[in-house]
């Protein structure tokens, strides 16, 4: 990655049409250029037909587009589901996850190389967090997706590798961009962003305009459970995380969803789910359960079949929404950071 080219497709709509009216361009430029990358999302400069070859060049010079290269894609047996292993200019490795849907294709976008966060269950963050990914390199994984299967992409979540309120204003623009009506157009509605729990960026991110749907990965009924696997935990309690969450709820309408990794032995008991829906009694919850993908690396085994039930069955008793994540791609290492895992 040439770091001294400016990065022309993390910019926002309005941010590109001022950087084209300083090298003299008029405002429909801005348009055109948006609209190559962002709608019909080309690979190259030369690609913008529209614009006269001088132009071109100069982009060609000053500007980089930050090209993803698909390294590996693997295709579920089971579902269809499709896992894409792709390769940053700077060689760093990242991976994306296309489900699709009857309701649509979703993708499972990545927000960091890697991830500090530490979570005792999860692969992502064994090697530590090597950069945050530019809103381009975010737009990347979608667009390269879309091309390879040639249909819509309608649903984003932000569940890939990183913690995306660490980078935050690199997942705000990239939200932006992507569902700016110049570009793929995707609904903010259908556009998830999972978070361990960064109580200051859940509060800035509910001043930001955005009807995005918060998740919360809360995987314990108490602080002393998330203490042990979660090590976020240890430095913002549960009660302060949901009074965050209340206060999203509260000032962009949008229902929240607290993401329950289900651990056999750990937190899926019925005491648990009974300390869980006191936790959220009277809030506006919907709680989504999943059974715990074991890595090599964890010892963790999947809460059982009947356990899994029980736990459901005492939430919806309780009057909380939930559902069970369907387990997509078991057979093509699904679970968050397993794919790069392999190749490191
Ligand atoms: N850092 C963010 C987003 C990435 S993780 C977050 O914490 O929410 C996306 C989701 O996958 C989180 O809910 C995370 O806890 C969950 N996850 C990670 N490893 C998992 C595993 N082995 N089995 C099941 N869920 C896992």
């Amino acid at each position: 990655m040439d770091s001294k080219k400016t990065d022309i497709k993390s910019f926002e709509y309005e941010e590109l049409v001022a950087f084209l009216k300083e090298m003299g361009q008029p405002a429909f430029r801005g348009k055109q250029v948006f609209s190559w990358l962002h709608e019909k999302c080309v690979d190259s400069f030369d690609q913008m037909t529209n614009l006269s070859k001088a132009l071109r060049e100069e982009l060609k010079e000053t500007c980089d587009l930050r090209p993803l290269k698909k390294r590996e894609v693997l295709t579920s047996e089971i579902d269809g589901t499709k896992k894409y292993l792709f390769e940053l200019c700077d060689g760093f490795l990242i991976e994306s996850v296309m489900m699709p849907y009857k309701h649509g294709n979703s993708v499972c976008v990545s927000s960091q190389v890697g991830c500090n966060m530490g979570c005792s269950f999860c692969a992502s963050t064994i090697n530590g967090c090597e950069r945050n990914l530019t809103a381009s390199e975010i737009l990347g994984q979608v667009y390269e997706i879309q091309k390879d299967i040639g249909e819509r992409v309608s649903n984003i979540v932000i569940m890939g590798m990183g913690e995306p309120m660490i980078n935050y204003d690199n997942v705000v623009r990239f939200v932006r961009i992507i569902s700016d009506e110049n570009a793929l157009h995707i609904s903010q509605r259908n556009i998830t962003i999972s978070t361990c729990g960064i109580i200051p960026a859940i509060i800035s991110m509910s001043d930001e305009r955005l009807k995005v749907t918060l998740a919360l990965s809360l995987h314990a009924p108490n602080d002393e459970i998330r203490k042990k696997i979660m090590p976020v935990a240890k430095k913002y309690k549960i009660a302060d995380v949901l009074s965050a969450c209340d206060l999203y709820f509260e000032k962009t309408g949008r229902r929240v969803t607290f993401e329950y990794c289900l651990i056999d032995h750990v937190n899926d008991k019925p005491e648990h789910a009974r300390e869980l829906a006191q936790l959220l009694k009277g809030r506006n919850a919907h709680v989504n359960l999943i059974p715990v993908n074991p890595t090599p690396e964890n010892n963790y085994g999947a809460a059982k079949e009947k356990d899994i039930e029980t736990f459901q069955n005492i939430l919806e008793t309780a009057g909380i929404t939930t559902t069970r994540r369907r387990e997509m791609g078991r057979d093509i290492s699904g679970a968050c950071g397993q794919l790069v895992r392999r190749k490191l």
